[in-house]
């Protein structure tokens, strides 16, 4: 039986500098594909700009004039967070932030992932450079994942499969499922072979100890979003059980996302017109 996901919570626009479409072509890519929630998380890394000056990431300050309801699909504002240490500290925490985008100093001390990330509605934490943690422990790797699904906005460990980082799967499963707190299965992880093992373990063992997933395209252009065919197979041929496919409707994912404590937006449940 082929599967029914109807959310797609980790993709991207231009802003990521790699990719290459708008927010507008993204969520007229989700209403096509049929989608009822469509989740935008541009990278928030180093990777994107020389300077990491809060000038360079305003993009996500603004997100609140985002309609909700944008052409009948519910739209939520994410990002993409890398982890940057064994310690699980996420970009941004150690970059001080004095001034505004205009010059003006604040008032309150926080940091540029504080600033940035603040009005979001959930993150993703990935690894995207593992050099950091190159010849630590499998202790230390893991307790890397622990602590970043400790961030109350985090909602999903991104591609762990393809993170280049060796770490104790079942450890960190079990961590998120007492979170309520999602593994993803990346559609865009099984576009070439060298993964796929990786990711099926992964697949296999939330399915064994009930962890819940979300399905993403990791979307980098319009036409990608809401298409997740390797991973919808991967699934099949590991008899994944759809009820731990959290993102499976917008309804269960708002759920999902208020029963963790990463944001209650239940109100959003079934108003967007199909
Ligand atoms: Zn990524
Ligand atoms: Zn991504």
């Amino acid at each position: 039986m082929p599967y029914r996901i109807a959310t797609d919570i980790h993709t991207h626009t231009l802003f990521s500098r790699h990719a290459y479409s708008t927010i507008a072509e993204n969520v007229a890519a989700a209403r096509a594909a049929g989608l009822e929630l469509l989740g935008s998380a541009d990278h928030f890394s180093e990777m994107l700009f020389p300077e990491q000056h809060i000038r360079n990431f305003q993009f996500f300050l603004n997100q609140g004039i985002w309609p909700r309801t944008w052409d009948g699909v519910t739209l939520l504002r994410g990002a993409e967070v890398d982890i940057v240490s064994t310690s699980g500290a996420f970009f941004g925490q150690d970059i001080a932030c004095p001034q505004s985008i205009v010059g003006h100093p604040y008032r309150q001390e926080k940091s540029l992932f504080e600033h940035v990330t603040g009005d979001l509605d959930y993150l993703v934490a990935s690894v995207h450079n593992a050099a950091f943690a190159r010849g630590a422990s499998v202790a230390e790797t893991t307790q890397m994942y622990l602590a970043a699904l400790e961030n109350p906005r985090v909602l999903v460990l991104g591609h762990t499969g393809r993170s280049g980082v060796v770490f104790d799967v079942d450890e960190v499963l079990t961590a998120a499922k007492e979170r309520g707190k999602l593994i993803e299965i990346n559609n865009h992880s099984l576009e070439g072979q060298g993964h796929h093992e990786a990711c099926r373990r992964i697949a296999e063992r939330c399915a064994e100890l009930g962890v819940g997933i979300t399905v993403s395209s990791d979307a980098h252009i319009a036409p990608a979003i809401g298409r997740f065919p390797f991973a919808e197979g991967l699934l099949e041929e590991v008899h994944f059980p759809e009820e731990l496919i959290k993102n499976r409707s917008r309804d269960v994912l708002l759920d999902t996302m208020a029963t963790a404590g990463v944001c209650d937006l239940r109100t959003l449940k079934g108003d967007a017109v199909a």
